[in-house]
């Protein structure tokens, strides 16, 4: 029984540390951090407990039994934290450190026990406390009040945890819960069947409560896998992190890219090699208040501080696809500027351009007016006479292509402006001139060939916007006057 007993504590050990090594490589969440301090506080009082066993001195014994209480102190402090954060009860975080703070005072007290009474009765004397008698040889110690203390706090702790697994089980008769609760009965019930069979003695003075710990860990980690709540909620926030509509970047208070999303990652793709140029990109936009330009489509990015009360972590960068909006206002935009049957400047928009170009030298205005319109409408009808304003504004838009600061505008019915700014006399008149020539050269089906009249001007000193259009209108009148289909400058 003795060899048995050796083994089975001795074999624990490794055990522990395995299942440290294989259940938590990538632990990160709470339950997991508390199943592993269980785990090592397990490891600790067994080790421990394995020095009293092969001792065969009280000094040895004694340090092993210090050991063994040990990791007992926080096998129940990560056991409560486990029970309860696994029943969703809360405790804050001020209770759990005043807790593990008298938890470590306790520690305190159990290592220093050659020099007060307090946790074992006679610490001092342990050296007649030593036996061979029982299984193997260990000490028999009176315990101390803090001793007592410890173990109604430990009670307090499986009460508290299996009242709250309880409590949530009558507020929600779920299946799941119902596993859970059994699970959290079923760790109490088996630490206090350890404790029971410890202390009526009958595996020879065996601590038989290190064989509940390791049924509980077991319990623990079956309970961890099947039921995780906590990776559940990281799996929805992944869920919903990767199948949001923004794309997501966090970085750390030192600019270094922790966390891009699915999202973020399909529009920066060098974000999955953490690429940190992508956060200077993401600042610039936000500092000069522009979309961000990728492919054909255009993203707006918001910056926000990621912080908890007391700390600030870095940023987080939101990064909103706005292509729909952004080309449906520049529809919009370009909607209101222009007009619909020619695909010229409508005469407002023309005007301001006319405004605009007067901040600079030169502007020339060219004005246009087809020639006998009325006829051709009264002729062929009115869809005819769209056609030959089209082809005039053809040749204008034809004109604004290759002369990018040109601006071509239809002033009204069958009348044109065209904006030249920066340019001479000279270069308006030839440009009148060229459009008056390439209009008469096209042939209209039904219209036929037809001709404009032109009006040129140029800005001159104290001009403002009506008198310069009116000088255009005016050398246009004249153009009509004088027979037509020829350009007047004035
Ligand atoms: P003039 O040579 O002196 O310019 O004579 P005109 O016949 O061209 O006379 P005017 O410039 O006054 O002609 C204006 C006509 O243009 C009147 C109107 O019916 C017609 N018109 C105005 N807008 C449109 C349009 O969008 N489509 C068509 N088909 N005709 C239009
Ligand atoms: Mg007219
Ligand atoms: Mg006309």
């Amino acid at each position: 029984m003795y060899e048995f007993l050796l083994w089975f504590q001795g074999l624990s050990i490794p055990i522990a540390f395995m299942t440290m090594i294989v259940f938590f490589p990538s632990w990160k969440n709470r339950i997991h951090a508390y199943l592993f301090i269980f785990t090592l506080s397990v490891t600790v009082n067994n080790l421990g407990y394995f020095l009293v066993m092969v001792s065969d001195n009280p000094i040895d014994s004694l340090w092993g039994t210090k050991i063994e209480y040990l990791g007992k102190l926080f096998i129940s402090v990560a056991l409560l934290f486990f029970m309860t954060e696994y029943t969703g009860a809360r405790i804050s975080e001020y209770t759990k450190r005043t807790v593990a703070i008298i938890h470590a005072i306790i520690g305190i007290l159990v290592f220093t026990c050659e020099h007060h009474n307090i946790y074992y009765e006679n610490g001092t004397d342990y050296v007649n406390a030593w036996t061979t008698e029982g299984l193997f040889p260990h000490i028999e110690f009176e315990h101390g009040i803090f001793y007592y203390i410890y173990v109604m706090m430990v009670a307090g702790y499986l009460i508290f945890a299996i009242v709250s697994a309880v409590r949530r089980l009558m507020n929600e008769r779920r299946n799941r819960l119902k596993v859970q609760t059994a699970i959290i009965v079923c760790i109490g019930l088996v630490m206090v069947l350890g404790l029971i069979v410890f202390s009526t003695g009958i595996m020879g003075g065996y601590d038989a409560t290190v064989i509940s710990y390791l049924l509980c860990l077991v319990l623990m980690i079956i309970a961890t896998i099947k039921y995780d709540l906590i990776a559940a909620l990281d799996a929805v926030k992944n869920y919903i992190a990767d199948n949001m509509t923004e794309g997501i970047v966090a970085v750390d208070t030192e600019g270094a890219i922790i966390y891009s999303n699915l999202i973020a990652e399909r529009i920066y793709p060098s974000l999955k090699e953490r690429d940190e140029s992508v956060i200077s990109q993401l600042i610039e936009s936000i500092e000069k208040d522009e979309v961000i330009n990728i492919r054909k489509n255009y993203y707006k990015v918001e910056q926000s501080e990621l912080k908890n009360e007391r700390k600030i972590f870095g940023n987080l960068y939101v990064i909103d696809d706005i292509t729909i909006e952004y080309n449906h206002n520049k529809e919009l935009k370009l909607r209101s500027i222009t007009d619909g049957m020619t695909g010229l400047l409508n005469r407002s928009e023309t005007v301001r351009r006319i405004e605009e170009a007067m901040g600079s030298e030169g502007v020339s205005l060219v004005m246009i007016d087809i020639d006998n319109f009325k006829v051709v409408n009264d002729s062929f009808g009115h869809d005819v006479g769209d056609t030959v304003i089209k082809g005039v504004a053809n040749i204008m838009l034809d004109l604004t292509y290759t002369y990018p600061k040109f601006s071509a505008g239809r002033w009204g019915g069958e009348e044109f402006m065209l904006v030249i700014p920066r340019t001479d006399v000279d270069s308006a008149m030839e440009v009148a001139e060229k459009i008056r020539t390439e209009f008469a050269q096209t042939e209209f089906k039904y219209a036929g060939f037809r001709t404009v009249s032109l009006g040129v001007t140029v800005l001159a000193e104290n001009d403002d916007a009506d008198a310069l259009c009116k000088r255009a209108d005016e050398a246009l009148y004249t153009s009509k006057q004088e027979g037509k289909n020829r350009v007047t400058l004035k």
